[in-house]
């Protein structure tokens, strides 16, 4: 473990349009601090090495003064800007990585409940499979629609899952998929493939079977603004707990 070196990249840089709010959904407050010091609190508390924190274009000075500065956030090595889709974000995060790092964990800034056991079920996972992502069984039924509304297929639920962050990877690995990425986007966007987490980016440009790593049904993301409420209750839990 002393000689395994991990960098987190945290995700800031959404605009949060679903939660119908002026302020972007990561600095909203959650017990009084805001939902972003969450995650990186909990990279701060782990194993983790290094931080690259991604942010909104003029949102640096800001996260810098009330974030890390106010908590005390230390492993917050640079902050880069994002881009205008996330697999844009996270390949920002992936080149500012100068230090050296055998694994990144990926990780949406949006989902303040994540926890240390799964961060280590996480790297034990990464250090045999080489990529993995936290994620969950679905609970409910999942229909795959067509263009009309009407059901199209049910995939068995056994062999579903909701997928959550953080999504882990060899930092070699994943850095050349991201690059193949990039260099082949508007291929892609001309199919009308939609790059929506980082294991799609290891599953097309990586030959790696990606690992299922299971997660927790309380590593939500905050969405929507019942969200937050969801997370308080989670939070207040583990407060008591
Ligand atoms: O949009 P979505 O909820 O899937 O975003 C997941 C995470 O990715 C959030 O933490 C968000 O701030 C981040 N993100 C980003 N850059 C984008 C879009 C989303 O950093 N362009």
């Amino acid at each position: 473990m002393e000689n395994i070196k991990t960098t987190a990249i945290v995700l800031a840089a959404g605009q949060g349009k679903r939660m119908q709010s002026s302020i972007h959904k990561q600095y909203l407050e959650l017990q009084g601090k805001p939902v972003l010091y969450y995650a990186l609190n909990a990279f701060e508390q782990s194993f983790v090495n290094a931080v690259v924190l991604v942010v909104g274009k003029g949102e640096e000075a800001f996260c810098r003064q009330e974030i890390l500065e106010k908590y005390g956030i230390t492993k917050v090595k640079t902050i880069v800007e994002g881009g205008k889709e996330r697999y844009h974000s996270v390949a920002n995060g992936l080149r500012a990585i100068t230090w050296q790092c055998d694994y990144v964990f990926i990780h949406d800034g949006a989902r303040p409940l994540i926890c240390n056991a799964i961060l280590h079920r996480a790297l034990t996972s990464v250090q045999a499979a080489k990529a993995c992502v936290v994620g969950m069984p679905v609970k409910d039924t999942i229909k795959i629609a067509d263009e009309n509304g009407c059901v199209a297929s049910t995939p068995a639920r056994s062999l579903v899952w909701q997928i959550q962050t953080p999504q882990v990877f060899d930092k070699i690995l994943i850095t050349k998929a991201y690059e193949t990425l990039l260099e082949q986007e508007n291929q892609l966007l001309a199919q009308g493939v939609q790059i929506t987490d980082d294991a799609m980016v290891a599953e097309y440009f990586a030959d790696i079977s990606v690992k299922l790593v299971e997660g927790s049904y309380q590593n939500i993301k905050i969405t929507t603004p019942e969200d937050l409420k969801i997370a308080q209750i989670f939070l207040e839990s583990q407060n008591s707990e």
